[in-house]
Formats: structure tokens, C-alpha cells, sequence
């Protein structure tokens, strides 16, 4: 099983940002968060027994805000509550400016955390001020060197094409940069412009102005481009590692696999069932307190389970396998959509091989508007 930690707190709201985020006022309110964390990890364990895990990812907001002593109390309580397997993989996400103390990484790494995940996002300081972020260029490389010397071998950095202000140009010089520090994996977003962030407001009112999107196109592009040409292989459409660094945990999330997120807003998928924590803190430390997480699961519909399946395959470059669909759906892809398949194929947006049905380069930068052709025709 996959587990997720959601840690909601950040010191301040990016203004791009519509994640589930919440302003952190004291150390207090993080002791008593852990605390609601461990209670709700007893939980599971008392319902599900000792499962096997392989995969624990602590996510946020920014988990880097967790004190060494909380991270150590939740790492106690998951060895006591769960199987948690040999070649392990933890991933922590950690924002530079909540990280500069060189000791507590190394802390982290002494308590089990074997990849890094650094919310970079450019290493451009005026883009980053545009961003909202709170650290700059140099905090950014200094946090990753700190992060090698505190013995991580494993490090991701998270880096966002498509901002407003930024050209071709500028975003292949951040890859350069950033491939410079021999970064494992890359995660590379789009920036996405959410409703009702200020970043949104500022574009629809002229005041800033987002990259053209032939030039997006051409980030995108051009930059997994370079970044195949430095050894790093794109696995699903945002993501490139080197041979072997592929991140586990969201791996098993694109294969349909199960998991279990803790805390408040995390949402779970066992079985058939999903359910969503809370996301307002008092309500998520009253449904931990009366035992009541997970009452709120929904069944998951067939329809829902195949619409998935499709969705999250063809993120990733191994695509969808046609007979999985097949025994799950009791149809043929295939023939399903075969007048669509057509079109895609002469455009060389799709190739299919091997019982799988990928997505090409040009297919993956315009999937979303592929996979609602898909599901319109189902
Ligand atoms: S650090 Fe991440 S989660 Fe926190 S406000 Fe910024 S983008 Fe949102």
C-alpha cells in the first residue's frame, strides 16, 4: 500500500496557489497536528491490522515545517503501526526557505527520509518574486547543496514552465541550471492559473501577461527535449528521472494502486472505497477523536474506475494497457473509439505497440484536450 501525509501548513500563500494550504500560527498548532496524526495512524491500524507499505510520502503545503521531534513521532507510530517494507521509499517535500538548517536534514535523513523533494520552481529570483514564493535563486541551489551534503542521494526538484514573464529562452536556461546540480528527477508543471489566486486576478487584469501559448508549447517541448538529452527519461508527462529514480509513490498512484492518506484534506482510495479528509482542522481532530475517519467513503462506480484507469495511464509514457480496459471494462478500447484512434494516429498524437496505447510527445502536451475527445465518445 501507498500512504500519504498531508501536512496543510505553509508561512505564506504563493500567489499562484490553490492547494489546500493553511497560514502557520505557532509551533503549537504543529505539535498538536502531529498529534492528531498519530492518533489517526493508530486508527488505521486497529482497522486494517499491520499492512505492508512501501511507499510514504509526506506532502503539503510544506511538511519541511514539521520539527525533527514530530517528524520522529510520526515515524515511530507508522513502524508500530504498519509493515513497513525493506527498500522503503520515503519522500518528503521541503520548501528552501523552511530547510536552511543544515542539522535538520541531516535529521531527516537519520530518521529514514531517502528522497527530497525541493519546491524550487525556478531559479529565476524575479519570476520567483512574481510567483510569491519566499526564497530566491541562491536559497534555492544552496538548500539542494545542503541537501547532498546532508547525505540525500536521492532529490527531486519541482520547477514550473509557463510563467508570466518567462521565455523560451529563460526556461531552458533554468533547466540548464538546474541539471548543473545533478538532480535525480524533475518534476516540470505547467503553470496552471486557478481560479481566484491573486496571480489569476493579475492576469485577467492585464497586469501581468502569461507566455503565448505557442511559446508554452515550445517549453514544454524543447524542454523534455533537453532534458532526454542529459539522461533524464520522461515517464509521465511532467516527470523525468534517471534510469532507476523513478518516484515509487506516485507511480503505484498512475497504476490504479491503493493508498491511504492521513491528515487533514488527504484523500484515500481502498478498494472500491474513497474518501477525503476534512480539510477544515477542528472538523478533521473531530472525526480522529471519535473514530469516524474513512466513514464517509464513497463507492467508486465502474464508470468512475475505467474513466481513471484511461486518465491516468495515458499520463505516463507506458500508456494504457489494452487488456487491463478490457477486463476491467469488458470492451474493447479499440474498437470503442476507433474512429477517434484513427484521427489521432494520422496526427501522430497516439502510437500504439506491444498491447499498449501511448500517448506521443505532441499527444502528452495536449492530453487533456485528447482524453475529453475520449470520454465524449464513451
Ligand atoms: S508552498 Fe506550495 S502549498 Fe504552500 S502556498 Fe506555496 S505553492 Fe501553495
Amino acid at each position: 500500500m501507498l500512504l500519504y501525509i498531508h501536512v496543510p501548513f505553509c508561512r505564506s500563500k504563493c500567489a499562484y496557489c490553490s492547494f489546500f494550504s493553511l497560514p502557520l500560527s505557532d509551533e503549537l498548532s504543529l505539535n498538536a497536528y502531529v498529534s492528531l496524526l498519530v492518533e489517526e495512524i493508530a486508527f488505521w491500524n486497529r482497522r486494517l491490522g499491520r499492512v505492508a507499505v512501501d511507499t510514504v510520502y509526506f506532502g503539503g503545503g510544506t511538511p519541511s515545517l514539521l520539527p525533527l521531534v514530530g517528524v520522529e513521532r510520526i515515524i515511530h507510530a507508522l513502524d508500530a503501526a504498519f509493515s513497513l517494507q525493506s527498500g522503503l521509499e520515503w519522500s518528503m517535500e521541503a520548501n528552501p526557505e523552511s530547510c536552511g538548517d543544515p542539522e535538520y536534514l541531516r535529521g531527516l535523513k537519520s530518521l529514514g527520509v531517502n528522497r527530497l523533494s525541493l519546491g524550487l520552481q525556478s531559479l529565476d529570483t524575479a519570476l520567483l518574486r512574481r510567483l510569491g514564493r519566499a526564497h530566491d535563486a541562491a536559497q534555492g541551489v544552496r538548500i539542494f547543496d545542503l541537501a547532498r551534503w546532508a547525505g540525500f542521494e536521492n532529490i527531486n526538484l519541482d520547477l514550473i514552465w509557463g510563467q508570466p514573464g518567462q521565455r523560451l529562452r529563460g526556461w531552458l536556461q533554468t533547466l540548464t541550471k538546474a541539471l548543473d546540480l545533478q538532480p535525480e528527477h524533475l518534476s516540470c508543471y505547467g503553470l496552471s492559473l486557478e481560479q481566484d489566486t491573486p496571480l489569476a486576478r493579475e492576469v485577467a487584469s492585464g497586469k501581468v501577461v502569461l507566455p503565448a501559448e505557442d511559446e508554452q508549447a515550445k517549453m514544454f517541448l524543447h524542454g523534455a527535449e533537453l532534458l532526454e538529452s542529459k539522461g533524464r527519461i520522461q515517464y509521465e508527462i511532467s516527470n523525468f528521472s534517471r534510469m532507476g529514480y523513478a518516484c515509487l509513490h506516485n507511480q503505484g498512484y498512475w497504476e490504479g494502486r491503493e493508498y491511504l492518506g492521513l491528515g487533514a484534506g488527504a484523500v484515500s482510495t481502498l478498494g472500491e472505497r474513497r474518501w477525503e479528509n476534512p480539510r477544515a482542522l477542528p472538523a478533521y481532530a473531530l472525526l480522529v477523536r471519535s473514530g469516524q475517519v474513512g466513514g464517509q467513503a464513497q463507492e467508486l462506480t465502474p464508470a468512475e474506475r475505467i474513466r481513471e484507469l484511461v486518465m491516468l495511464s495515458l499520463r505516463t509514457t507506458r500508456g494504457l494497457e489494452l487488456n487491463a480496459y478490457g477486463k476491467l471494462s469488458g470492451r474493447s478500447f479499440l474498437h470503442e473509439h476507433a474512429p477517434l484512434i484513427q484521427v489521432l494516429r494520422q496526427n501522430e498524437l497516439i502510437r500504439i505497440s506491444d498491447g499498449r496505447l501511448r500517448l506521443s510527445k505532441t499527444g502528452l502536451l495536449v492530453s487533456n484536450a485528447i482524453l475529453e475527445r475520449f470520454f465524449a465518445t464513451d
